[in-house]
């Protein structure tokens, strides 16, 4: 990919920010969204909004994932109305350097970088008339096929999940899996009996032992199931165990809550603990860290999957810019906005069976979301 002349360059188009606003909703979902790490009925969520000295408005959103990332939508709040704002306030400088300066303006709080940092880059392809896929590298046209994710609940309720997914054209299903292996086999004899056609995502998020994982994913792969991927199996501090269970089986295993940032990146890839890596912008502070694990996936001929916390809209459609803009980037997993009651604000992509394709337009190419529109929550 060479760098297109007509495109603004990262390094020194220079973003002038002249205010920084958050505003917060409550969006219930259709039902409840279920893994082995927690249960979820409804998403607290803040939205970040960047305005240019040019008027032009950007917008990025985080979502409360106490069990996941420590963050509640207070401390989202509170991060980005004060050291956040304060490190891109009124300065002049380029996406790279305003992206830096996010990174470095407080430990953790990565949802609310993530927020902010997507906010800048929608500013900043918004003001520059492209949609960010390009300006990120990518091409508009391009697509990557999604997969819907069936909740960790009983074998029966979740085979009937996974007809209707199909049903509404779906073609890959990440299934949540938990802590009784007997029960998971159950679960996944079910799905497949359910969706013969489908193929299968597993997501234990950190449920088994590393011998009750090589156990188990040996007898799948035993039974030949239709299974592209295992995520991770063990703890996300079991970098050994991790390992292990890599080594001992076939079936590619991927990381996930072992990933955070380009440094978990290098350490799995140089332990040659995983085959894939699950990225996530509420994880990485925002793109530019994404996009620095993809780089290191690269270099080392490993591929990645996009995916999400359970988020709104603006977070998803950004991840799905990146996601098809970078090469290393093969696997989506966005399905989150499916499952809100209220899914707004409109634009930025469509899913077409089960591809997602970007609209188009400046930016994200979302319409903004205002406070209060969220009816079914609202703003407070
Ligand atoms: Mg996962």
């Amino acid at each position: 990919m060479s760098p297109d002349p007509s495109l603004p360059d990262p390094g020194t188009n220079s973003l002038h920010v002249v205010a920084v606003r958050t505003h917060r909703h409550r969006a219930p979902l259709r039902r409840p969204f279920i893994t082995a790490a927690r249960r979820t009925e409804s998403v607290e969520y803040v939205v970040a909004e960047v305005v240019l000295d040019d008027g032009t408005i950007g917008q990025g959103s985080a979502a409360e994932t106490l069990a996941v990332t420590g963050e509640s939508a207070d401390t989202i709040r509170a991060a980005l109305e004060g050291p956040l704002r304060r490190a891109v306030l009124g300065e002049n400088a380029s996406i790279t350097d305003l992206s830096a300066r996010v990174a470095g303006a407080l430990d953790g709080a990565t949802s609310a970088k993530a927020a902010l940092e997507v906010a800048l880059h929608d500013a900043w392809a918004r003001a520059a008339g492209h949609p960010l896929v390009e300006l990120l590298g990518g091409r508009l046209e391009d697509g990557l096929m999604n997969d819907m994710t069936i909740s960790l609940e009983e074998p029966g309720v979740m085979a009937r999940r996974a007809r209707e997914a199909v049903a509404a054209g779906e073609q890959i299903l990440k299934i949540k899996l938990g802590h009784d292996i007997a029960v998971d086999r159950e679960r996944l004899a079910a799905v497949i009996e359910a969706a013969p056609s489908a193929r299968l995502r597993l997501d234990a998020n950190q449920g088994w032992s590393p011998e009750q994982a090589i156990e188990i994913i040996t007898g799948f792969e035993a039974d030949a199931l239709p299974i592209d991927l295992v995520e991770q199996p063990v703890a996300a501090g079991d970098v050994e165990g991790l390992a292990r269970v890599s080594a001992a089986v076939s079936l590619p295993i991927m990381a996930d809550e072992a990933v955070w940032d380009v440094e978990d990146a290098r350490r799995l890839v140089d332990r040659g603990a995983c085959d894939l890596l699950n990225i996530k912008l509420a994880k990485t502070g925002g793109l530019r860290g994404a996009l620095a694990i993809a780089d290191v996936a690269r270099a080392a001929g490993i591929e990645c999957m996009l995916g999400a916390m359970m988020e709104p809209r603006i977070s998803i459609t950004a991840a799905a810019h990146l996601a098809i803009a970078h090469p290393a980037i093969t696997m989506i997993d966005l399905d989150p906005p499916a499952w809100f009651a209220s899914d707004v604000p409109r634009g930025g992509y469509v899913q077409d069976g089960a591809w997602l394709r970007l609209t188009g337009g400046a930016g994200t190419g979302l319409e903004l979301l205002e406070a209060r529109v969220d009816r079914a929550g609202g703003e407070r």
